[in-house]
C-alpha cells in the first residue's frame, strides 16, 4: 500500500505534534500503522496471533514463527494459514513481520557451526515467513564474540548473501535490526549498518529500527531526532528503513543496556514515541511495540501485557500515566501488593 499523505486528519504536522484529541475516526487508509509483538505460539498459530492482533485494534503484528529462544520450529502444515489470512485481510492487518529467533548468530567467526546452522535456519524462516506473507523478517545480527566488528560484519555479509541469494523467488525482506550495543553486539551504529548493507547489496536487505536499541546505542533520539535520521539517511537510507520497532528505554541515551520500557515510561519519553509514530515519511513503515508486560504484584510470575492500551494511546495521541494499573484492573488484579501473607 502507498504512503497516504493525509495520515494526520489535521492537515498539517507541527514538530510537536500534540495530541489530536477527539479526531473523527480515520478511514483505513489513514489509520496508524502500529501493533504488536503477538503470540503465534497456541494450536491455532497464525489465527490466534491474528486474533490478538484484531483485539488489540493493530494494523500490522509481528510474530515468532517458534519461541524466540530456540530453533525448533513446527511443520507449515501446522500454522493454519488460510484460517489465519483470511482473518488478517478482514481486518486490514498488513503488513505482517516475521521475527527471527535470537539465538542465530551469523556474526559468528569463532563457532564452526554457527553459519551452517544459521543459513539452514533462515532458509525455512523464510519459506515460513513467505507462507504466511509476511513482508519482512526483523533479524538480529549478531555478535562477534571477540573477534571484532569488522570481521563479525565480513562474516555476516557472507552468510546474508548465501541466504539472500538462495531465495530469489520469494520478495520477503530480512530487515537487520539496529542493536544496543550489549557485549559484543555488530551492528550498533548505523556505519556498521550502512557498511552491512553495501557489502551484500540486495534490495532484500533492509532495516529494523528498534526506538530502545538506537537510543541505548548513543544517538539522542530524545534531544536530537532530525540529526539521528539524517545520519541514518546518510549512512544508510531512508528507504531501507521497513520495520520500526518502537519502544520505550529503562536505561536511556548510551546505556548499551537493551531494557525496554512502556512508552511514556522510560528515558527516551512519549513525546518522541508519539512523534516517530506519527512522522508522515514513515506512515508506510510498520511500527511494532515491543515492551514490557505489567508484572502482577501479587504473583510475580504472571504479566499482562499492555500492548491494547498503548496502541490505543498512540491512535489517540494522549499518553495515560495510569497505564499500569489499568493494564491491572483489566485484568481484575490490583496494583498494589495484597499485605497478607
Ligand atoms: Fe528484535
Ligand atoms: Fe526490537
Ligand atoms: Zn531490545
Amino acid at each position: 500500500m502507498e504512503m497516504n499523505e493525509n495520515t494526520q486528519s489535521s492537515g498539517k504536522q507541527s514538530d510537536q505534534n500534540e495530541p489530536q484529541l477527539g479526531r473523527p475516526q480515520a478511514s483505513q487508509s489513514q489509520r496508524m500503522l502500529i501493533g504488536s509483538h503477538v503470540s503465534m505460539s497456541g494450536a491455532k498459530m497464525l489465527v490466534e496471533a491474528a486474533e490478538e492482533g484484531i483485539d488489540f485494534d493493530a494494523s500490522t503484528i509481528m510474530v515468532f514463527t517458534g519461541a524466540p529462544q530456540n530453533t525448533r520450529r513446527k511443520d507449515i502444515s501446522r500454522f493454519h494459514i488460510a484460517q489465519g489470512r483470511a482473518l488478517l485481510d478482514e481486518h486490514h492487518i498488513s503488513p505482517l513481520i516475521v521475527h527471527a529467533p535470537y539465538i542465530i548468530n551469523l556474526a559468528n567467526t569463532k563457532n564452526p557451526h554457527a553459519h551452517d546452522f544459521g543459513v539452514q535456519f533462515m532458509l525455512g524462516e523464510l519459506k515460513r515467513a513467505e507462507a504466511i506473507g509476511a513482508s519482512d523478517i526483523s533479524f538480529h545480527p549478531g555478535a562477534h564474540v571477540g573477534a571484532g566488528a569488522e570481521k563479525g560484519i565480513d562474516q555476516l555479509a557472507r552468510s546474508l548473501s548465501e541466504i539472500l541469494e538462495k531465495t530469489t523467488t520469494t520478495h520477503v525482506r530480512i530487515a537487520v535490526e539496529t542493536m544496543a550495543g550489549k557485549g559484543s553486539e555488530v551492528c550498533v551504529n548505523f556505519q556498521q549498518m550502512g557498511k552491512l548493507l553495501k557489502l551484500v547489496g540486495s534490495p532484500r536487505l533492509c532495516v529494523t529500527f528498534d526506538t530502545c536499541h538506537v537510543y541505548d546505542s548513543g544517538y539522542d533520539l530524545k534531544n536530537h531526532m532530525d540529526d539521528v535520521f539524517s545520519q541514518f539517511s546518510d549512512d544508510i537510507g531512508l528507504d531501507k528503513l521497513t520495520v520500526f520497532h518502537l519502544n520505550d528505554s529503562k536505561f536511556g541515551l548510551s546505556s548499551h543496556k537493551d531494557r525496554h520500557a512502556n512508552i511514556g515510561f522510560g528515558k527516551l519519553g512519549w513525546d518522541a514515541l508519539y512523534r516517530i509514530a506519527t512522522m508522515k515519511q514513515f506512515a508506510h513503515v510498520p511500527k511494532i511495540l515491543e515492551t514490557p508486560a505489567i508484572p502482577d504484584p501479587a504473583d510475580k510470575h504472571t504479566r499482562y501485557n499492555s500492548y491494547k492500551r498503548e496502541i490505543a494511546e498512540l491512535r489517540a495521541g494522549t499518553f495515560d500515566p495510569q497505564l499500569p494499573e489499568k493494564v491491572l484492573a483489566d485484568n481484575g488484579r490490583a496494583s498494589s501488593p495484597v499485605t497478607s501473607q
